[in-house]
């Protein structure tokens, strides 16, 4: 396992669209411990390959409960229903952090390690983390969606997404 060049803010390739994965082999799932390796240093929640530099469609997670850490491949959203607004960061984008709108519960298509297809549902701050990355994997970062710039001094009482969790 090793840790990986986190790409940031102006890097011209956090702009650019990432490939549907084709191949499902070892290489596939080095890169996926190191991308959890690299997510878990940072304390991050998400993290797509664009941020490591890899034009690949497949992210890692972990929300520290149950649930993770997982990679999703090649993910599809199928269907997603309500909004939620909440404040958002990201390993790829140096001290902002805004509120961005996101559906509170969606479906997924994606494939895992192996190459099986897999539905997954997520809901509230698991269905955000999932928008964030999947839009990482078309050159979109929160920044672009957000509403306003989070203050952390007027908002103590926001839980919604601490300060300190990234994606
Ligand atoms: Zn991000």
């Amino acid at each position: 396992m090793a840790l990986l060049r986190l790409r940031k803010d102006e890097d011209p390739i956090l702009r650019k669209t990432s490939r549907p994965v084709t191949v499902f082999d070892k290489k596939l799932r080095t890169l996926a411990e190191d991308m959890i390796e690299t997510m878990h240093a940072e304390f991050g929640l998400g993290l797509a390959a664009v941020q490591v530099g890899k034009l690949r469609r497949m992210l890692t997670y972990d929300l520290y409960d149950d649930t993770g850490p997982g990679v999703l491949i090649n993910p599809e959203l199928i269907s997603s229903e309500g909004t939620c607004d909440g404040v958002e960061g990201c390993l790829s984008v140096t001290e902002t952090r805004g509120y961005v709108e996101r559906p509170q519960k969606l479906v997924i298509k994606a494939h895992d390690l192996d190459g099986n297809e897999v539905t997954i549902e997520a809901e509230d701050l698991f269905a955000r983390v999932l928008c964030h990355e999947m839009d990482h994997m078309d050159g979109i970062l929160f920044i672009d969606k957000m509403s306003r710039i989070y203050v952390p001094e007027e908002n103590e009482e926001d839980e919604e997404f601490e300060n300190g969790e990234e994606a």
